[in-house]
């Protein structure tokens, strides 16, 4: 139960929600339908608008627009009753429950969540390439990749590093925003695209048969496959690794795994080895009761990988924890499946379907990605007022 300030009426408590991430916009749509009348919940997020990421290759591909994989945060908060503020948070001192922001403010709560999503952990002392995260900076450094490949005499030489799930989506993405590979020599240009990565093949974490299927599409793609690559630098056109090898390429894009940001380190609040939030399994700090977290930034007592997934699942569980925390009631845990459903987008109007060990690959896949991603974000966009505002009340 969070301490109330004092005052002469029981002042509401003060929830902060800080990122609008996957979870975190569940929760604001639920605050937008509940019946009753509720406090101060307040979303701080660095942008208007919160993009997608399942949407993201379908982006690179040309399929989406902007907007279309763009979820409106203060559209949002104005039909759910939740007030909305710009800031990118830069400190946390859990013990005096205050955040602090890059434009110097801080903020107090009573209650706070964190849904502030990962970065791709990239070599210490990364200056170049192009990280895939944040999703706004990729889009417009995008714009620049698109200039240097039109402007390019010759061959552009690509590396996308990390052979995760979002890897290979964005290595077929690119594949399609530029065309083919041309062949090399014949004064013609083209782009090349490699996927590299520390492990043997890709996509290490999902079953054996979608690992073939993608497989042999990146053959027919003509995207080249760099195992055992452990990057550890990228200056001047070298792709280095940890163990000496060098790879000559023009430009990078990293996917690779996921990191924490370093503000949390100071937060005192208990953080797993890689710096990211653990949370019991009511997705609550075991360190402060009054912190919760979900998505990529918590770490699950039955740990998960980072996938949107989850932060999709937690955020029902969240909106309701966070109403019983306020009112001092019982928590639900939440539940991580042991299995779930990849939809991996192929570019080409085909997709891979993997389940359970099981996969399929077709354009019916793809059809259902689309259908499933666009009502993602719909489900944000008209959001049906209750006839009050959101939050919690004491
Ligand atoms: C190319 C690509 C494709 C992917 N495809 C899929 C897929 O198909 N299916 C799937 O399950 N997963 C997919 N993923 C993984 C998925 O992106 C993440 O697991 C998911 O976005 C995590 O959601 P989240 O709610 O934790 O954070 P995010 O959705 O990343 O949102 C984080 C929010 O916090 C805000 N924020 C960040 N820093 C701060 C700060 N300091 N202060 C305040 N706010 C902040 C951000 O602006 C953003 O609004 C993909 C990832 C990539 C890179």
């Amino acid at each position: 139960m969070p301490e109330r300030r004092s005052g002469a009426r029981q002042a509401a408590p003060r929830l902060l929600l800080l990122g609008g991430g996957h979870a975190h916009v569940e929760v604001i749509r639920r605050f937008g339908l509940a019946r009753e009348r509720h406090g101060e919940p307040l979303l701080v997020s660095p942008a208007r608008r919160t993009p997608y990421s399942g949407m993201l290759p379908g982006f690179v591909a040309g399929e989406y627009g902007f907007d279309d994989l763009h979820i409106d945060l203060e559209a949002l908060c104005a039909a759910s009753g939740v007030a909305f503020r710009l800031g990118a948070a830069t400190g946390l001192d859990a013990a005096a429950r205050r955040v602090a922001f890059a434009d110097g403010s801080v903020r107090d709560y009573d209650i706070l969540s964190l849904d502030i999503g990962s970065r791709p952990s990239l070599p210490a002392g990364f200056r170049d390439g192009i990280a895939v995260k944040p999703i706004s900076t990729f889009t417009e450094r995008l714009a620049t990749l698109d200039a240097r490949v039109r402007d390019a005499d010759g061959f552009v030489r690509l590396a996308v590093v990390g052979q995760g799930v979002a890897g290979v989506e964005i290595a077929f993405a690119l594949r399609r925003r530029f065309g083919r590979r041309l062949g090399r020599g014949d004064g013609r240009r083209g782009v090349e695209i490699l996927l590299v990565g520390r492990s043997d093949g890709v996509m290490a974490t999902r079953g054996a048969r979608s690992r073939r299927l993608v497989a042999e599409d990146l053959d027919r793609a003509g995207i080249s496959v760099v195992g055992g690559f452990d990057a550890v630098a990228f200056q001047n056109g070298t792709l280095r690794a940890s163990d000496g090898r060098c790879l000559d390429v023009d430009e990078v894009v990293w996917t690779t795994s996921s990191a924490a940001p370093d503000w949390l380190l100071k937060s005192g609040l208990a953080l797993d080895s890689h710096g990211f939030v653990r949370v019991d399994r009511f997705l609550r700090s075991p360190s402060h009761g009054q912190v919760f977290a979900a998505g990529d930034i918590a770490s699950l007592s039955d740990p998960r990988p980072k996938s949107g997934v989850f932060a999709v699942r937690e955020g029902p569980v969240l909106h309701h924890n966070l109403r019983q925390a306020a009112l001092g009631r019982p928590l639900r845990a939440f539940r991580p499946q042991k299995h779930w459903l990849a939809l991996i987008s192929l570019a080409d109007g085909r997709a891979i379907a993997d389940k359970w060990g099981l996969a399929a690959r077709g354009e019916w896949v793809a059809r259902w990605k689309g259908w499933s991603d666009r009502r993602f974000v719909a489900r944000y966009r008209t959001v049906p007022r209750s006839g009050s505002s959101g939050g919690i009340r004491p």
